[in-house]
């Protein structure tokens, strides 16, 4: 069992690394470079970036330096938020495909439903378009499988509803106290693999005394206790950091959480 190389099968039958390593707010250049060889050389398989993060060039750049079979590896990577028209999402294709310099994508993303400047605002019909498109790169071979992420029930209805291929993975927040039930409910129950983006709430888990008991009881770390929940869920994890130690750290995750600890996370989300 590790939690680095097993894969959760999408609908599709694409296998995709149970965890994944995010670079959200890794600065293009040495540091998103120097991040991605750390974990490549820890053993992720898999690394998450978007158009929105630029820092593509070095992670494309780190994986091709790395030595790693480029058929060994996972890369997804996420269509901005704020494009809702299709010349826009085919450009944005294209600018993250020649950045990345990998060959075929693994997994394209509509990073949200809404701009992030007006979440929660209404574009179903940008999104049916964007998402037409999506369809054709999937048929074309130029991503290997396609997704959403930030979509709600709501979003995910209206989008399946118009188009043909239902999106193979939905990343949203997730973690200890944030398990987003009815989106994880219309997800499993529609095989749309569901991948937990912030599995630390960027940073917010570690201090949680409720956590550290139960981490202490098992001689981990709060980060590996909330890493591993995700993955008892059956929710791929993306954690970030940019320290070599921790990077390590948050793939030290094949143990496991007993009915009862799982039990005990479940209820700290009613806090
Ligand atoms: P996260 O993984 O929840 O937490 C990262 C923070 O925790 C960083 O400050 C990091 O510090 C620290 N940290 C990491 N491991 C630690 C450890 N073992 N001990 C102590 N501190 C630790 O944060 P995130 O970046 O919000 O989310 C992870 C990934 O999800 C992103 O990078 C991105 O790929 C994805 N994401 C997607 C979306 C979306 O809209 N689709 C939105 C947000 C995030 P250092 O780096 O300083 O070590």
């Amino acid at each position: 069992m590790s939690a680095l190389t097993d894969t959760f099968r999408m609908a599709n039958g694409v296998e995709i690394p149970k965890i994944g390593f995010g670079t959200w707010q890794i600065p293009n250049g040495p540091e998103a470079y120097d991040s991605v060889r750390t974990a490549l050389e820890v053993g992720y398989r898999h690394i998450d970036t978007a158009l929105a993060y630029g820092n593509e060039e070095s992670v494309g750049r780190a994986v091709k330096d790395s030595g790693v079979d480029r058929d060994e590896l996972f890369i997804t990577t996420k269509c901005p938020a704020e494009i809702k028209d299709a010349a826009g999402a085919r450009r944005a294709f294209e600018r993250s495909s020649s950045a990345l310099d990998l060959g075929p994508v693994d997994l394209y993303l509509i990073h949200a439903p809404w701009p992030w400047t007006a979440i929660g605002t209404d574009h179903r019909a940008g999104n049916i378009e964007v998402w037409k498109v999506f369809e054709e790169l999937y048929e074309q071979g130029r991503t290997r499988s396609i997704g959403v992420s930030n979509f709600d029930v709501d979003d995910l209805e209206s989008l399946t509803a118009a188009t043909d291929v239902v999106p193979h993975a939905n990343q949203i927040r997730w973690f200890v106290g944030n398990t987003q039930g009815p989106t994880t409910a219309w997800c499993k129950q529609h095989d749309v693999l569901v991948e937990g983006y912030s599995p630390l709430a960027t940073g917010e888990l570690l201090d949680d005394e409720d956590i550290a008991a139960i981490a202490k009881r098992l001689g981990k770390s709060v980060a590996q206790v909330s890493i591993r929940y995700l993955l008892e869920k059956d929710v791929l994890p993306l954690p970030k950091s940019t320290t070599p130690s921790r990077i390590r750290e948050n793939a030290e995750v094949d143990f496991e959480l007993s009915a009862e600890d799982i039990a005990e996370l479940d209820t700290l989300g009613a806090r």
